[in-house]
This record gives C-alpha cells, sequence and structure tokens, in this order.
C-alpha cells in the first residue's frame, strides 16, 4: 500500500488519468465519417461525387446529436475523442477498487 492506504495499482491509475487530464481536449463521443453534398451546383457532389466528412455522435440528454467536424480541426478532435476514452476507462477501474471494497467491507 502506498499513500492514504492506495495500493500501486490505484496510484498508477489516477496518475495516468492526471496526465490525460493536464493535456490538451477532450471530448465524448465516436467519430464516424459521413458522405455529404455541400449545396454548391457546380461542385463534384452535385454529380454524386460526394465529400467525406467527419462527425462526432455523441448522446446528450437522451438524444442523439452528430456534430460535423471542419476539416481543418479533424486531427486535433480525433485526440481529443480518444483522450475522453482513455481518461474514461481509467475512471471506470478506479471505481472498480471502490466497488470491491463496499462488496468486501474493506478500507
Ligand atoms: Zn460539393
Amino acid at each position: 500500500m502506498g499513500k492514504r492506504g492506495r495500493s500501486w495499482q490505484e496510484q498508477a491509475w489516477r496518475r495516468r488519468a492526471r496526465k490525460f487530464l493536464r493535456e490538451d481536449g477532450l471530448m465524448r463521443g465516436n467519430i464516424s465519417m459521413r458522405l455529404r453534398v455541400c449545396g454548391k451546383s457546380n461542385c463534384r457532389c452535385a454529380q454524386g461525387q460526394r465529400h467525406q466528412a467527419m462527425v462526432v455522435v455523441y448522446r446528450r440528454a437522451n438524444r442523439t446529436t452528430q456534430l460535423y467536424v471542419p476539416k481543418a480541426w479533424e486531427a486535433r478532435v480525433r485526440q481529443w475523442v480518444k483522450r475522453y476514452g482513455e481518461v474514461r476507462e481509467l475512471l471506470e477501474k478506479l471505481s472498480g477498487i471502490y466497488e470491491t471494497k463496499v462488496r468486501h467491507r474493506r478500507d
């Protein structure tokens, strides 16, 4: 056991979560690609060659929303979504530790 009776495993997970939180943004959702038309009548998409566009699909207040991501933002949004997933996974693991404490009535 390390400080405040936390296991080394728990401390490692907390440290990792803090590292992710210190970094740049994070965002909940799933990345998906869509084909869309831009609306310009002289564009290739008007002839059926639609544009690839990235969206982030997420649920909020029981509604599914998809948010279009501008081309120039795609790389950073991918990072934000990935980072959210990493932090979430660590929180799940940490939560599991405390779930076990309650189950076994152990401090
Ligand atoms: Zn177009």
